[in-house]
């Protein structure tokens, strides 16, 4: 399945758009200097994310006996 609709998202520090994808690796920051920003702030609040779904698409299936 191809996804030509990318997620955008907003980075919660300057509020520009981000295309959730392997293009933006500081997601859901535009670049890294939002996320420091951003993570400087959860040291106050110890507040933590729950990581995104993995989505593994395993197939390797083995029969061991
Ligand atoms: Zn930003």
């Amino acid at each position: 399945m191809k996804q030509e609709n990318p997620t955008i998202v907003k980075c919660p520090q300057c509020k520009l758009p981000v295309v959730w994808g392997d293009v933006s690796p500081y997601r859901p920051f535009c670049s890294k200097r939002c996320q420091l920003i951003d993570l400087g702030e959860w040291a106050e609040e110890e507040k933590r994310i729950a990581g995104a779904p993995d989505m593994s698409d395993s197939d390797g299936w083995s029969e061991n006996q």
